[in-house]
């Protein structure tokens, strides 16, 4: 079956879906204690879960958690073992993904797309834009993100379980569906039924790029510094007072400036202030900190108590405590014991037409903790760009070209069985 012929069916079933779950408001908030964190993801949840009946998916479940979980039978006669797809339904909390007015830019020629709002989207920046000259592109309006990052992923695996309903000559093994709540917090996986799945394996798709396969992520830890000042009425404070609001800044100067997220790029890692709160009296600064050598996350923890320990001797009168907490590990070291998953997955990428890019993930995935949980989860493509921000963008022959993967891939699973 050459899936080519196909295309136009899967374009428009994928595009429709994917314009339909990024109207659907799914921000997650990392300062809530419950799970799901925000109960407007249940809104895209029960979306999905009726549509997955409605395929007449036998085996589909909605957890109080806010999982979908759907179980899709191998084809009858076919042998293979079960394999788990899995994409986020949250969106991040960095801006909002309230009201997103996706905006389609047909035959694309290559200026400067304006996106409303008093922003706009430049291919001298974002070079990648030229790669779909005369294609659609999908942009947000300027005013929210777009949520490519992961509703693409989820639209991907919804077109590729429609496509496998529509036409059961195509065969496959069973497929497990998962969608989480939750990943851009961390947590994407905190309630998930480990016991649920038969599959020994899974692939997230919340990759960017096409063609891209990431099966290394960061080492990641957060850590949060708390400082107590010493607080005096400020008219008499001279030689006195200790504000904790100055020394937060002192400690952010001090952070070194070239390891940080906008000063590195490839393999290396950094520090990340990602709030700060508080006042005169006591302030907070929480930071994320990340590298692919965990040794590395470790030395910069020790930096931290250093500059910690230094501003409390420059100013005695001041508390600074630094603790931290471990979020995800690279997942490099326990897929690479499976190689055949990293060689599946790049044929099911070449079966498409694409070139395979094998990337390190700047970031993680669910996909990392699954595989820290004995279920080894590499990340595909899902086609989406800058994600996390308004000038997040998809096109359309991303959407269609990542749902034709996830079907090679499928095609593949079962050979590799033979
Ligand atoms: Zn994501």
């Amino acid at each position: 079956m050459d899936l080519n012929t196909y295309f136009d069916v899967i374009r428009e079933d994928v595009t429709t879906r994917f314009l339909r779950y990024v109207r659907i408001h799914t921000t997650s908030d990392r300062h809530s204690t419950h799970a799901p964190s925000t109960e407007r993801q249940f809104d895209l949840a029960r979306v999905l879960q009726q549509e997955l009946l409605d395929l007449g998916i036998p085996e589909v479940e909605l957890t109080e958690h806010c999982y979908v979980l759907a179980r899709l039978p191998a084809t009858p006669g076919v042998e293979a073992e079960p394999v788990a797809l899995l994409a986020h339904m949250d969106t991040a909390p960095d801006l909002s993904g309230e009201s997103v007015n996706p905006q389609l830019h047909q035959n694309y020629d290559g200026s400067v797309i304006d996106l409303g709002h008093g922003y706009s989207l430049d291919p001298r920046d974002y070079p990648a834009l030229r790669d779909y000259l005369g294609e659609t592109i999908i942009t947000t309006d300027g005013s929210t993100l777009l949520g490519a990052d992961d509703k693409a992923g989820v639209a991907e695996i919804m077109g590729a379980l429609r496509f496998l309903v529509d036409h059961p000559e195509f065969s496959h093994g069973e497929i497990e569906v998962v969608f989480t709540p939750d990943e851009e917090i961390g947590r994407g996986v905190d309630k998930l039924p480990m016991e649920w799945f038969h599959s020994k394996f899974g692939f997230t798709l919340d990759g960017s790029r096409e063609g891209s396969i990431e099966a290394e992520c960061f080492s990641a830890w957060s850590a949060r510094v708390t400082i107590e000042g010493y607080v005096i009425h400020p008219g008499s404070a001279k030689n006195r007072l200790v504000n904790a609001v100055s020394l937060a800044g002192k400690f952010l100067s001090a952070l070194p400036g070239a390891e940080t997220p906008e000063a590195t790029d490839g393999r290396d890692g950094f520090y990340c202030p990602v709030e700060v709160r508080g006042d005169y009296g006591q302030a907070v600064i929480d930071l994320i900190i990340r590298d692919f050598d965990r040794n590395e996350v470790q030395r910069r923890i020790g930096v931290l108590e250093q500059i910690a320990r230094s501003l409390e001797a420059a100013y005695p009168r001041a508390r600074i405590e630094v603790t931290s907490q471990q979020q995800y590990l690279n997942m490099f070291d326990r897929i690479s014991e499976h190689p055949f998953l990293i060689e599946l997955l790049q044929a099911a990428v070449r079966a498409t037409g694409l070139e395979p890019v094998m990337e390190p993930i700047r970031g993680g995935t669910d996909g990392a903790r699954l595989t820290e949980m004995g279920l080894p989860t590499p990340n595909l493509f899902a086609g989406g760009h800058n994600f996390h921000g308004r000038f997040e963008w998809i096109a359309v022959p991303a959407l269609v070209r990542a749902t034709a993967t996830i079907l090679n891939l499928v095609k593949l699973w079962v050979e590799k069985g033979q």
